[in-house]
């Protein structure tokens, strides 16, 4: 048989594992981003991981760069073209319509957790499989929802002990007075387009609102000077960003007015908005969550017209920072050691672990090894109060025995007493 060389397989360019020790701070966020939208009345929802791709095209949009460049695509053996997810909020309205929620009572909160996929460049807190967490509430026009998502934001920011955030909000209209504002920019830019990267001499004519996203160097100083949204507003877009701006000085809730943010989806209306962490040298130029209103994105899928509001949480690179700042405990917490010792110590040992767990008392062992020392040793490293030994003699008459790792001292007690004698005796600890 000829050798075939053994691979070291990697894991794709841009994907990483995610290890145990990294865990708990994942647990940390996503145990509070879940009861905290629990608490605020959003219910969870899972959509699938691949959707049609033409979900994508229609709604976060054919010129935008992740549907452009950045979906992983592939064709089922039936020819249809699927995409995996780039962002949720599409898959999450597709099910809005195909499922029925239409017809409970509105607006419908839901929230959702999970993995997307972006074929982006990878540096510095990008991953082509990311995580986010977001929250959509459909259904409803009022301004409040607006606030009531970023308050939910600074909430949770909060809890993970994230307190120096910076956001920009800005409205960018909505289809009654984006063309006026579109026109301006366009005569703005069309007169200066000698000067533009060649990307945004391309937005020009495919997507004018995307030259405010542009991060070029040299685009800059044109940007700084370029027509603002807010000052084309008409009158309903006005009085919307001026209440969702009252509810944030209500809420002393800081923002900076941002002229220049659109976001990279075509779908948003009105309010738009980012976080940032503040004084962070990586974290204050890329953002750690953002989102928005899309009133006419239902209607776009198929529905009738229904006003949404929502937001995605980049999950890892809010992990990235609370490593930063937080001490997170791990949540392994054994109060006691099993050791098993002889054939007959380890065969009763499962059953014992069991019980022990039943009885809620949280049990670390090293099965497996045969040394007392060696299992006492890991027991000591643990910083657990008692080990209880079952060895051939313990196993043979039913009993087991309770050290103290403190004192040393040790008891033999009948195995059927033996979780009232540890409860007593972890509670006297
Ligand atoms: P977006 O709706 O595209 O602005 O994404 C929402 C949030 O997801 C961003 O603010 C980031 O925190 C996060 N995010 C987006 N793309 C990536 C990526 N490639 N890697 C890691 N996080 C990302």
């Amino acid at each position: 048989m000829p050798k075939v060389k053994s691979k070291q397989f990697q894991a794709p360019k841009g994907m990483r594992d995610i290890l145990p020790e990294e865990q708990v701070y994942w647990d940390k966020f996503i145990k509070s981003a879940q009861r905290l939208a629990e608490d605020y009345g959003f219910q969870k929802i899972e959509t699938p991981v691949l959707e049609d791709a033409e979900l994508f095209v229609r709604s976060t949009g054919q010129t935008t760069d992740i549907v452009t460049k950045q979906m992983y695509t592939l064709r089922t053996s039936s020819h249809v073209r699927l995409a995996l997810r780039p962002e949720n909020t599409p898959g999450v309205l597709r099910a809005y319509l195909q499922d029925g929620l239409v017809n409970l009572p509105q607006p419908v909160k839901l929230y959702y957790y999970g993995p997307m996929f972006r074929h982006e460049q990878p540096q510095a807190g990008r991953w082509r499989q990311l995580y986010q967490f977001g929250l959509e509430t459909i259904g409803e026009k009022a301004s409040i929802m607006d606030a009531q998502i970023i308050q939910f934001c600074f909430h949770l920011f909060r809890l993970l002990g994230l307190t120096k955030i910076n956001m920009h909000i800005n409205s960018i209209g909505c289809q009654q007075c984006r063309p006026a504002y579109r026109r301006a920019l366009v005569d703005y830019f069309r007169h200066r387009k000698n000067k533009l990267c060649p990307d945004c001499q391309r937005r020009l004519k495919e997507n004018p609102l995307r030259l405010l996203d542009c991060k070029e160097e040299k685009c800059q100083p044109i940007k700084a000077q370029a027509p603002a949204t807010v000052d084309y507003l008409c009158d309903e877009c006005h009085r919307h960003f001026k209440e969702v701006l009252e509810y944030l000085d209500e809420m002393e809730m800081p923002y900076f007015l941002n002229n220049a943010l659109v976001r990279g989806l075509d779908y948003y209306t009105k309010t738009v908005f980012e976080f940032f962490l503040e004084e962070n040298e990586k974290y204050s130029a890329i953002a750690l969550g953002g989102g928005g209103r899309y009133d006419d994105l239902v209607k776009e899928l198929g529905g009738k017209p229904t006003p949404a509001v929502g937001m995605a949480l980049g999950v890892d690179r809010i992990v990235d920072v609370m490593k930063l700042t937080l001490k997170v405990k791990p949540t392994y917490n054994p109060k006691v050691f099993l050791v098993e010792l002889g054939e007959m110590g380890r065969r009763k040992s499962l059953k014992l672990f069991e019980t022990l767990h039943e009885a809620g008392i949280v049990t670390a062992e090293s099965f497996g090894r045969d040394s007392i020392k060696a299992q006492l040793k890991n027991a000591d490293r643990l910083g657990v109060k008692l080990a209880l030994i079952l060895g051939q003699q313990e196993a043979l008459d039913g009993t087991v025995i309770i050290r103290d790792m403190q004192s040393g001292v040790q008891e033999t007690v009948p195995q059927e007493k033996m979780v009232d004698q540890v409860k007593k005796r972890l509670a006297k600890n």
